[in-house]
């Protein structure tokens, strides 16, 4: 089983993912890593996030950055956004993420074009969701366990620039698949959130 997890940041897909993964024995690819790493290779290569070259370089990056606990700041995640643009940077990563997908047995995916792009026939898409708002109340609280203190204007700010960046692109927009079932986490916790994906894909599995 093929299961695609696409969302905007901070909406909970990624907890969402590892959780589905856990329950159906599945294994998990967090996409948005790949590009976090393009993005930081970019950074050591002293690029231009802007420049399509630069990017393309940087997408041969060292296997050992994906465990850099590094990739999981905002700041990295800004950058992604811009790497993630050009669409040799995601040609690049394509057949690694298609790859994934179709390993037997299937596999849990998630970031912005799963269902659209990457496993088009997966069985079951979910597209996770939640509020600018609470968007930012959550990544506001992950960023004060890590003691980054930020304010949350400035974390809402952020996070609609990014979501402007991924769903105007051209290549690959941030874009429910039609067949992809809404799952809005705007008002749910943690549990009920994973409880509520469960259960979607209990219903739909194809
Ligand atoms: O999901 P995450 O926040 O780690 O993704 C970082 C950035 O990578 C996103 O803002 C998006 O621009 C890009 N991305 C993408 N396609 C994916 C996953 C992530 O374009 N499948």
């Amino acid at each position: 089983m093929i299961i695609a997890v696409d969302g905007p940041t901070a909406s909970g897909k990624g907890t969402i993912a590892r959780a589905l993964a856990r329950h159906f024995g599945l294994p998990h690819l967090d996409t948005g890593l790949l590009y976090r790493a393009v993005g930081q290779q970019l950074v050591r290569n002293g690029g231009d996030p802007d420049d399509p070259m630069d990017a393309l370089a940087a997408c041969a990056f060292p296997e050992s950055l994906l465990a850099d606990p590094r990739l999981r700041s905002e700041g990295a995640g800004g950058i992604a956004s811009r790497v993630s643009i050009h669409s040799a940077v995601r040609a690049a990563l394509l057949e690694r993420q298609r790859a994934f997908a179709r390993q037997p047995g299937g596999a849990v995916l998630d970031g912005r074009d799963i269902g659209t792009v990457i496993a088009p026939d997966a069985d079951v898409k979910l597209f996770v969701t939640a509020s600018v708002a609470a968007r930012a109340v959550r990544r506001w609280k992950e960023m004060r366990e890590r003691g980054e203190n930020r304010t949350l204007d400035s974390i809402e700010d952020d996070l609609r620039a990014r979501d402007e960046r991924d769903t105007t692109r051209a290549q690959a927009p941030l874009v429910a698949a039609t067949d992809a079932i809404i799952l809005d986490t705007s008002e749910l916790d943690r549990d009920d959130a994973i409880a509520a994906a469960i259960a979607i894909v209990e219903r739909h599995r194809a």
